[in-house]
């Protein structure tokens, strides 16, 4: 075992026994990070069908509140409670997510935020327009930009970031008929710059990949957001949505591990 997946597993570790100590969210709120869902054991960020439906309806046996991304950033901006709610988002997509988790969702009538890499659209593993367009109609699923080809933002040139960002905005204006307002940075990589732009753009939130729950004191265009994928335990998705994320994050840093 390596250094870092060992520190990776002992931080696994500690999660897993601060998800039976931490107490519950109150007012503040979990956004839960999902990309592919699906069998493929070669794919980290994938989880099979079966354990994602395990995590709703663990969410829904214990009345947890489930609300959009878009809700959770109106509240924000308007000050109000957060109540503990739990926010769905899922990075890429992925054609997983129109085939597996859109009739889950519907089941349980827990809404989501799909943050599409536009230039994907239509590709083999990804959403077609028109699986886009049913999803948003729906009214569950809110449909967002996460650039055109997927790069490191801050990596790019001022030009070339704000083309990433607001020609993937314009493709879904054109394709859902409404204007994003949400947008999530690829790989969580961003710069100061890279939020100037995604505001001046006029976004309303946008999604980091930094793990830790949401208060009022949040930055609402650097929102952090705690990744679920094959590596994640029931424990530690229980820790995730729950007061444990943000003691291990504590805990992580004092230890630096
Ligand atoms: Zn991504």
């Amino acid at each position: 075992m390596t250094r870092a997946s060992f520190r990776s597993y002992l931080g696994g570790i500690f999660l897993q026994i601060l998800a039976y100590i931490a107490p519950s969210l109150k007012n503040r709120a979990s956004i839960l990070m999902y990309h592919s869902v699906c069998e493929r054991k070669d794919y980290f960020s994938a989880i099979s069908p079966e354990v994602f439906n395990q995590q709703m309806a663990y969410l829904a046996a214990k009345k947890r509140k489930v609300i959009p991304l878009a809700e959770l950033v109106r509240r924000l901006r308007a000050h109000e409670p957060l109540g503990g709610a739990v926010v769905l988002t899922f990075d890429d997509g992925y054609r997983d997510n129109y085939t597996d988790v859109f009739p889950l969702l519907k089941q349980y009538r827990f809404p989501a935020t799909i943050f599409v890499t536009t230039d994907y659209i239509g590709t083999p593993e990804y959403c077609s327009a028109e699986e886009l367009c049913e999803m948003h109609e729906s009214g569950l699923i809110g449909i967002e930009p996460h650039t055109l080809t997927h790069p490191k933002l801050a990596h790019l040139s001022r030009a070339d970031a704000l083309r990433e960002i607001g020609e993937s905005r314009r493709i879904l204006e054109d394709i859902l008929g409404t204007t994003p307002t949400l947008f999530a940075y690829p790989y969580g990589n961003f710069s100061n710059e890279t939020v100037d732009i995604v505001c001046e753009i006029g976004f309303t939130g946008a999604v980091t990949v930094a793990p830790g729950t949401v208060d009022h004191n949040a930055d609402i265009l650097q929102l952090p957001r705690n990744s679920v994928d094959s590596s994640t335990t029931f424990s530690q998705f229980h820790g995730k949505v729950s007061r444990a994320i943000d003691w291990y994050v504590a805990l992580k840093f004092s230890l630096r591990i």
